[in-house]
């Protein structure tokens, strides 16, 4: 049997790195973290509690209340978010909770937290870990880094359907504002910053479908697995 590796995957908002992780999780029979999930309960935590979260000692006493876990949906076979035993992979998904969710996750005890609780998950390997900082900080020593983007406006336009199926009150301006603002922060702050690492390996699939995306991710797993 092949060695396990980790595979990290990041990228902009809304370029399809679930979609793929979820599908290279399914044909390698890997392990699927989202770690964006982590970040969006953390959020709706903060949120629901009215955190201050400029103040560290309230972010201190927040983050000691919080318990995150991901649970596997028998039916689906993926892992979904439980903050304090509640079942939140729905509503983390929120508009309300994406407004906020990259203030959060600037914050330096913030991401400590949730670093810590990713890097236990990759201990036996096996993992497909996908969010901002995986290839940089999370797993700086993966096997496999994939660098995903997609042009703006097709961006724009995939993460509109998906929130306009649960909400159609969305509108385009909207997502489009959400995602420009998480992106220009999450790739300009202190901690962390997304940026590609020095060996990820770049895929834009503004031109390719989840399938195409997905086979093409599978040929580099391929080629790392056989020199590995
Ligand atoms: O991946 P997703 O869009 O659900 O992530 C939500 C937010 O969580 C991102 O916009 C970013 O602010 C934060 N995040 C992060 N580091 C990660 C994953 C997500 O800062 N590894």
């Amino acid at each position: 049997m092949a060695k396990k590796i980790i595979i990290a995957i990041d990228g902009w908002s809304s370029c399809g790195k679930s979609t793929l992780a979820k599908e290279l999780a399914k044909e390698l029979g890997y392990l699927y973290v989202d770690s964006g999930a982590m970040y969006r309960a953390i959020t709706l935590y903060f949120l629901r509690n009215h955190v201050d979260w400029t103040d560290k000692h309230e972010v201190k006493n927040a983050l000691d209340a919080i318990s995150l876990e991901f649970i596997l949906n028998e039916k689906s076979q993926l892992g979904e978010m439980h903050l304090n035993g509640e079942n939140v992979e729905y509503v983390i998904r929120d508009l309300v909770v994406a407004e906020k969710v990259s203030d959060v996750a600037a914050i330096k005890e913030v991401r400590k937290f949730a670093v810590n609780q990713q890097q236990q998950m990759g201990k036996k390997k096996g993992v497909i870990m996908d969010g901002r900082d995986i290839g940089t900080v999370v797993f700086p020593k993966a096997e496999l880094k994939i660098f995903l983007t997609a042009d703006n406006a097709v961006r724009v336009e995939r993460r509109f359907k998906e929130l306009f199926e649960k909400n159609p009150n969305v509108t385009i301006e909207e997502v489009k504002s959400n995602l420009e603002m998480r992106d220009y922060i999450d790739s300009h702050r202190e901690e962390s910053p997304l940026r590609q690492a020095d060996d990820a390996i770049l895929l834009d699939n503004t031109n390719l479908t989840a399938d195409e995306t997905t086979q093409k991710a599978l040929k580099l797993v391929k080629k790392v697995m056989s020199s590995n």
